[in-house]
């Protein structure tokens, strides 16, 4: 029998409820257990792919082509094993298959109300991610924080998930314990008034993850216990860290895995976290720095600068640096800038290596395409992520080329020369205003050239080696764009040196371009960031740090 950690946020959110998850999966992983880890977003949005990242931040995708959460991305890395569309719902999602379901009469007349069939839906639905992935654990991450009316329903499906099996579920809190300046104590009131709420859902919370900057001392601890109605030892300290890989091994300090092995009555036969032990052994030990500057859009909310949007290719790069005993140093650099102040140009040769990352529309772009001729003129590391590659091939055709106003049809639809075009099936969509769920996404399959610089990377790097029928390099990896190199213009773009070196054969699509003869020009229409895990870096990131370095 499956067991089920929920998991709520209380007091605020952003506190790393995602990354907690993700934590508490990989100490049960450690002690042999077939982990699966499921997010519920409350918003009515289908997915997040609609979403603009200002209002979300990454839109992660998965193997089978699901735009989600960035919180998944953070449970594969962790787990370091694939989720799927079905570990990923929200409030839109459920709804529309309960009213699917009322249209094709499979509630047989009744009347289908709010409550119980939502809960139920979502129950049907953790029960699907159980079958399927044959998992000991299933953790439900349920979003926002406690007491806000949208994730209600979803609390209610836990809680009559508990009554049903009351030996199977298990309800943790990750609260957050403020010390203001003007007091410089650790306050445990907003989460005393956050277990108050949660109670009033009918839950009551097994386990405390108390954030906060500090770790908590004794008298905060046995605050909690008494007022929150919970044992000290349930009361688990999760103070700031530097790496959010060091957070298993801080849970398992503070006894975390054992505690939940004995809320279950399930015997804790140790723990084996070697692996992670020696990943941050790195992680703090490293001190050469490897500098790489991502040229991107600012995304900023009033005074910040939400560096979220990019998780996934901050961590790959992290994940290479480290592979390579140095201590990542990544600098943002606004595109922007580089249009105003074209001079600027030069501050990138301070860097190891650059990242044009994805992204979509047309501000910022020309800084982009600047710094990329940048890149390429003054042999620096060049790594162009989705739409990097499709910038990088406009630089080429404009300045090598000669392909004057070389563009991409997202930018300019009438230009003389649409090397990046849009795919049949997707103007279609455009016309339509079919935007959601309808890019090219998920994994697909692609061939490498023998000898290219990619080929190098993936048997470098790659632990897995696959083959196609001709014997090449066979690739998997993930996608989402709409844009293509236009295939009318290879020639003219091979003929003056531009490699292509990654081909999808089913639909004869460009998946990579190269440059040789420089330290390493790589852009690929796929998003490789998707796949870096810690314990294994991507392969591209892998080669493109170590040219960083060399
Ligand atoms: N905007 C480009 C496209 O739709 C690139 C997308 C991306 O970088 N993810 O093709």
């Amino acid at each position: 029998m499956a067991k089920y950690i929920f998991v709520a946020g209380g007091v605020m959110s952003g506190i790393g409820k995602g990354v907690a998850t993700s934590s508490i999966g990989t100490l049960l992983q450690a002690r042999g257990y077939n982990v699966t880890a499921i997010k519920i977003d409350p918003y009515i949005n289908v997915d997040a792919g609609t979403m603009n990242p200002i209002e979300h931040g990454e839109v992660f995708v998965t193997e089978d082509g699901m735009e989600c959460d960035q919180d998944l991305g953070n449970y594969e890395r962790f787990l370091d094993k694939n989720v799927y569309s079905m570990n990923y719902m929200t409030t839109g999602r459920v709804y529309q298959t309960v009213i699917n379901r009322e249209r094709n009469l499979g509630y047989e007349g009744k009347c289908v109300e709010v409550v119980p069939d939502i809960p139920e839906e979502v129950i049907r639905r953790i029960a699907r991610v159980t079958r399927e992935s044959k998992a000991d654990f299933v953790l439900i991450e349920i979003g926002g924080t406690v007491g806000e009316y949208q994730n209600m329903l979803f609390l209610e499906a836990a809680r009559m998930m508990r009554l049903r099996r009351p030996k199977d579920a298990l309800f943790i809190l990750v609260s957050y314990l403020p010390v203001p300046k003007m007091i410089g104590e650790m306050k445990t009131k907003p989460t005393q008034y956050a277990v108050r709420t949660l109670n009033s859902t009918g839950i009551q919370p097994d386990i405390i993850l108390a954030r906060a900057e500090r770790a908590l001392d004794a008298p905060r601890k046995k605050k909690i216990s008494l007022f929150c109605n919970i044992a000290e030892e349930d009361v688990i300290s999760a103070p700031d860290i530097t790496s959010i890989y060091e957070i298993p091994i801080n849970f398992e300090k503070e006894n975390l895995g054992k505690r939940i092995l004995n809320k279950f009555d399930m015997r804790d036969m140790g723990c084996d976290l070697r692996q992670w032990e020696k990943l941050v052994e790195v992680i703090q030990n490293s001190s050469e720095p490897v500098k790489i500057g991502i040229v991107g859009k600012y995304f900023e909310s009033g005074e910040f600068i939400l560096s979220d949007v990019y998780i996934s290719v901050i961590e790959a790069v992290k994940h290479a640096a480290w592979f390579h005993k140095r201590k990542p140093e990544i600098s943002w650099l606004n595109s922007e800038h580089y249009e105003k102040y074209p001079e600027s140009l030069s501050e990138l040769k301070a860097y190891g290596g650059i990242i044009v990352p994805g992204g979509f529309g047309s501000r910022g772009v020309e800084g982009k395409i600047a710094a990329i001729r940048f890149c390429r003129e003054n042999n620096i590391p060049y790594l162009g992520l989705c739409y990097g590659m499709q910038l990088a091939t406009v630089e080429f055709a404009r300045n090598v080329c000669g392909l004057e106003k070389a563009n991409t049809t997202e930018i300019d639809q009438k230009t003389a020369y649409p090397v990046i075009d849009v795919m049949a099936e997707q103007k279609v969509n455009i016309q339509k205003k079919h935007f959601g769920a309808s890019m090219r996404l998920g994994a697909y399959p692609c061939e490498l050239q023998a000898g290219s610089i990619a080929h190098g990377a993936y048997k470098s790097f790659s632990v897995k080696q696959e083959k196609s029928e001709r014997g090449n390099f066979l690739i998997s990896e993930r996608h989402r764009h709409r844009y293509e190199l236009n295939n009318e213009y290879r020639k003219t773009l091979e003929d003056k040196g531009m490699v292509m070196s990654g081909i999808n054969l089913d639909r004869n699509l460009v998946e990579i371009v190269e440059l040789q003869g420089h330290k390493f020009f790589v852009g690929t229409q796929f998003h490789p960031e998707f796949k870096s895990r810690p314990l294994r870096p991507h392969p591209l990131f892998a080669a493109f740090v170590k040219a960083t370095i060399l």
